[in-house]
């Protein structure tokens, strides 16, 4: 079977720094944060052009961490797209908030910025999450920023797909308020276990994420916060460090095959997705929506011997804890449309050009 994903290609990339680097953790018994961490934190806010990051020990982390440290409490208001990964949702859930689910913008497959108004009109809702799916994100994202700064809506962006993002040149993140990064090792900038990071240009936001994620701290036995334990482990850090030297060569190798895939699936019944102008993307996922239901064209890839991806299968709405435990101000159509006929084709670093050939020539016969 060729693999959906392989992190073998990154993983032997960074192999020799991280095992030099672990053999200095070991020596000094930096576990559990540290110089790595602190120096991770610098690396990832330069890369993504933020002021301010906080290392934490998970994505899912990141956004309930952000969440609070911004305010949200039990019984507010939090919206969020209908289209995301699960944690999207369980971040605002596990806060006691009620999520607002907004559908998608058919061109982009992101938020859609006018049914956020719409909804905003409704429930007055002073957060929003806007999630970077896919690998780059929403056209209409600086009228979505600039909305929510004239309706004091503090808008946190989920980009664990989208690291390495940019726009019109720029790192996408350097003008976000506030934003969140997974390192789950299947992301672009991907560790050896579990991580994430909160970014910000506001330094107390950025002082209350830290102290939330370490028992809300204000000295080591006296506390601002009930918070909870999500530090980051040195070994993650220096390893993270190891990968974030080959960060560009990464994001490179993803653009490259993403195009390489763009330039040969030409007249498929399916419509191939990405990034509006000035968006770049990082090459996270190819996203094809399939004139027809998706699942037994996935079934016919897999009969081939090729492992092919739907993400997502179904909408937040649909998954059974979600149900009676948020508010909408439409039916969700276009993205319970999307879900079904979703498919993504294997794409990672690495990713050998023979494989690729027999992927494109398995969608040229399936994909009619
Ligand atoms: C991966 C992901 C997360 C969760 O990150 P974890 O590190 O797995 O907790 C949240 N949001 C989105 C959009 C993701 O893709």
């Amino acid at each position: 079977m060729l693999p959906f994903i392989d992190l073998q290609p990154v993983t032997q990339l960074v192999a020799g720094a991280a095992r030099a680097a672990w053999d200095g953790v070991l020596e000094r018994c930096e576990f559990v944060g540290g110089a790595g961490v602190q120096q991770l934190e610098r690396t990832i806010a330069a890369y993504c052009g933020a002021p301010h990051a906080v290392a934490c020990a998970s994505g899912t982390d990141a956004l309930v961490l952000a969440l609070q440290a911004a305010g949200v409490t039990p019984g507010m208001h939090v919206a969020l797209p209908n289209l995301t990964f699960w944690a999207t949702f369980e971040a605002v859930a596990q806060l006691g908030a009620i999520p607002v689910l907004i559908d998608i913008s058919p061109d982009d497959l992101q938020l859609d910025l006018d049914e956020l108004r719409r909804a905003h009109e409704t429930y007055r809702f002073g957060h929003a999450i806007v999630v970077h799916l896919y690998g780059w994100a929403s056209n209409a994202l600086r009228a979505l920023r600039t909305f929510c700064r004239e309706h004091e809506v503090c808008l946190i962006e989920d980009a664990a797909q989208a690291a390495g993002v940019e726009l019109d040149g720029a790192p996408l993140l350097a003008d976000a308020a506030v934003a969140t990064l997974s390192f789950y090792p299947a992301k672009v900038i991907g560790g050896c276990m579990d991580g994430g990071a909160v970014m910000t240009g506001d330094a107390a936001l950025a002082q209350r994420v830290r102290s939330l994620g370490n028992h809300g701290r204000a000295t080591h036995y006296s506390y601002h916060h009930v918070g909870w334990s999500s530090r980051m482990a040195g070994l993650q850090a220096h390893y993270l460090l190891a990968v974030m030297q080959h960060a560009d060569q990464i994001v490179a190798d993803r653009r490259r095959l993403v195009a390489a895939y763009r330039a040969q699936l030409g007249g498929l019944a399916a419509t191939l997705h990405g990034p509006g102008p000035g968006i770049t993307e990082n090459g996270y996922l190819l996203v094809l929506a399939c004139d027809a239901p998706a699942e037994p064209i996935a079934a016919a890839f897999r009969a081939r011997g090729i492992a092919v991806a739907r993400t997502y299968p179904e909408t937040i709405d649909a998954q059974a804890p979600a149900r009676g435990r948020f508010v909408a101000v439409s039916a969700l159509a276009r993205s319970r449309a999307h879900v079904e006929r979703v498919l993504n084709l294997p794409l990672y670093y690495g990713l050998p050009a023979h494989d690729l050939a027999a992927i494109v020539s398995a969608a040229r016969e399936i994909v009619v």
